[in-house]
Formats: structure tokens, C-alpha cells, sequence
């Protein structure tokens, strides 16, 4: 089962610049993937893609079958986002943050608030689920953006440079949590530059650069080749 299917993705922005030329990816159902390359390769432009907050130019990207184009709200009941940016309100707090979020997915308030206490509990977010989220620091501020992508229990994660700027020790916590995220089945993807976290985490990998994706294997397979 294909979990996320990008093909001939290409997008060239209004500047005239082709940021991603006709990239294909395909992600497995249980897999923990890493699209991989250095700053500027077009890994954020893939992920926006993916969000609805960048227009393709050409392409096809379908999450579970479900083409984007065609079955936007399927697809993107599966798919849970993390952002690079922190997107969310200052002057909300974790709690109304998360539940507002169940509210665009139509979970009603019960389960919601239900739902809210699990995963900010997991983030170790829920102390704080009542303080204004302008007070809470970098890394609270990632793990509640994790936290918020996963109210709808998506069956596909995809996070975008999740540990960008973050401590080693947050390093290390976000990784033991991913990888036991995975292995309860959630599929995963993220994107980065630190061959390290490819490498400590993932079981394939793609490499981007300048637009084009480069490699395209597992783990195992390109350890051997370096
Ligand atoms: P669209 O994706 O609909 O084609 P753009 O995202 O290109 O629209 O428009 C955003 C504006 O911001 C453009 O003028 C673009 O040149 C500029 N811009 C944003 N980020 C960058 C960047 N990293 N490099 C160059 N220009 C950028
Ligand atoms: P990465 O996430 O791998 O660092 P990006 O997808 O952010 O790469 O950027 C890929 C390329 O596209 C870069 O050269 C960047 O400057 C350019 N770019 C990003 N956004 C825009 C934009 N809105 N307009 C023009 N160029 C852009």
C-alpha cells in the first residue's frame, strides 16, 4: 500500500525560478522515510505542495490513493502536517490550540477534548495546555505543533525539518518519540538536512538537490555507497 505517491511533481514560482523539476516519490504504508538535502534543494516547496499552501505548477501527489486534486478532504484526513514556521497563535493557549484543530476535521467537543488531553499529555504538553503559547519555549512550541497534527490521528506524519535549531537532548526526545510513533504504524515522513537523522531514524531515503531528486534508496543500500 503507497501511503504518499508524488509524480512529475514540478513548480516553477512567479520570480520564474524551477524549484522542483518533475520529482517522483513514492512512500510505503509503515514506513519511517527521510527526504534529505542540503538548504535551497526544494523540500520545503515539496512539503508546502503537500499543505495546500504552495500551488504545483505540474504534477500529481496523492496521500492513500487519494488524489489530492480530486479528494482533497480524504487525503487530508490521513495526513497530518508539521510545519518548519510556527503558524499558530501567540495568544491562544495548547489546549484551545489542539481542539481547534479537531474542529476543522468536525470532532465534536467531547471526543476532542478527550483526544486533547492524550496527545498533549504525550508531548508533555499538558501543564501547560492553559498558558498563553507565546510563554512556552522553542522546543514546547514544536512538540505542540506534533501534537496538534496528530489530534486526528492520521494514518501519515509529515514534518518538515522537525529538529531545525532544536537541543540535542529535544533532538533525541523527538526522535524516541517518532520512531515509537512508527512503530505503533503511523507512517512517516520528514524532510532534512542533518544526515545524521536520516540516518539514526529512517529506513529509506530519498536525497533532493537543487530540485531533482538525487537517490532514491534505503538506508542500508546508501551507508554502503558513502
Ligand atoms: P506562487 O507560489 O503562487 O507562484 P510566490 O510564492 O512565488 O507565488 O509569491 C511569493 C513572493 O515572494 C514572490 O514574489 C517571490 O519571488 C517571493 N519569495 C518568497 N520566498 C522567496 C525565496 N526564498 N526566494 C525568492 N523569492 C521569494
Ligand atoms: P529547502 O526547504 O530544501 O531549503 P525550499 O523549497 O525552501 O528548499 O527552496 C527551494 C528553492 O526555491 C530555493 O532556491 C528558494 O530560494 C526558492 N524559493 C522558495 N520559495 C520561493 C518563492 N516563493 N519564490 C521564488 N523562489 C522561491
Amino acid at each position: 500500500d503507497t501511503a504518499l505517491s508524488i509524480s512529475k511533481l514540478q513548480k516553477t514560482y512567479a520570480n520564474g525560478f524551477e524549484a522542483l523539476k518533475s520529482i517522483d516519490l513514492q512512500v510505503q504504508t509503515g514506513d519511517f522515510f527521510a527526504l534529505l538535502g542540503p538548504n535551497g534543494a526544494g523540500k520545503s516547496t515539496t512539503i508546502g505542495i503537500i499543505s495546500s499552501l504552495v500551488n504545483k505548477s505540474s504534477g500529481k501527489v496523492s496521500v492513500f490513493g487519494h488524489d489530492m486534486d480530486t479528494e482533497l478532504y480524504e487525503a487530508k484526513k490521513c495526513l497530518g502536517l508539521v510545519p518548519q514556521e510556527f503558524n499558530f497563535s501567540q495568544f491562544e493557549t495548547p489546549l484551545q490550540i489542539v481542539v481547534n484543530q479537531a474542529g476543522y476535521y468536525g470532532i465534536p467537543r467531547k471526543p476532542a477534548m478527550q483526544r486533547a488531553q492524550e496527545v498533549l499529555t504525550q508531548l508533555g504538553l499538558w501543564d501547560k495546555r492553559d498558558q498563553p503559547s507565546r510563554n512556552l519555549s522553542g522546543g514546547m512550541k514544536r512538540r505542540l505543533m506534533i501534537a496538534r497534527a496528530l489530534m486526528h490521528k492520521p494514518k501519515l506524519l509529515i514534518l518538515d525539518e522537525p529538529t531545525a535549531g532544536v537541543d540535542i537532548e529535544l533532538r533525541r526526545s523527538m526522535w524516541d518519540f517518532l520512531t515509537e510513533l512508527n512503530s505503533q504504524g503511523t507512517t512517516i515522513v520528514l524532510t532534512t538536512h542533518y544526515l545524521e537523522e536520516a540516518e539514526s531514524l529512517c529506513r529509506n531515503i530519498a536525497i533532493i538537490d537543487q530540485g531533482k531528486i538525487i537517490e532514491n534508496t534505503s538506508k542500508k543500500d546508501l551507508l554502503s555507497k558513502l
